[in-house]
């Protein structure tokens, strides 16, 4: 299920994927024109924009991903960059980065955390600390054969109690 944006051939399949397995308000594409949500887009461009081949990618140096998408025409092309935003805020179950475990985490931004492991700002952090990543891609579904940590999912549980009302009072 998880891809790498270097696994996308075109800029259709990178908005449909995002459109799928994020929420409003989980990632946009910023360009000259502004932010947009992936849905958004999807509506919005032409055919001609949607099937632009993707044809570069800038990472890291602490900078947001920026991907350039290519329409090709007979004589000329046209290079369109677009920057992807991850919100500071976004959580959820997801796989640990390269690892062989077959154990899944909730991860929530650093900053949610007391006393997180040693990590960069903007990093998302399971609530079990024993990992983490970078916040820049959508939090894959993941297959049947994995399960929950269960560290993170008590902490979770933990969370959410306190977050509903009790019912009966
Ligand atoms: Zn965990």
């Amino acid at each position: 299920m998880r891809r790498l944006l270097i696994d996308y051939r075109s800029l259709s399949e990178l908005l449909e994927d995002y459109a799928r397995y994020c929420q409003p308000g989980e990632v946009w594409l910023r360009d000259s024109s502004g932010d947009h949500e992936p849905r958004d887009l999807l509506r919005s461009l032409s055919s001609q924009e949607l099937s632009a081949r993707m044809v570069g990618l800038n990472a890291g140096g602490g900078r947001p991903t920026r991907i350039t998408t290519r329409v090709s025409g007979f004589f000329s092309s046209s290079d369109h960059d677009y920057e992807l935003i991850w919100s500071p805020d976004r959580q959820g179950w997801g796989e640990p980065p390269s690892s062989g475990s077959r154990t899944i985490h909730y991860f929530v931004p650093r900053r949610y955390l007391t006393d997180p492991p040693y990590t960069a700002e903007g990093m998302l952090v399971a609530l079990c600390k024993r990992n983490w990543t970078s916040n820049d891609e959508p939090f894959w579904p993941t297959d049947p054969k994995y399960s929950r940590c269960k560290t993170c999912q008590k902490r979770f549980d933990e969370l959410t109690a306190n977050l509903q009302p009790t019912g009966n009072a």
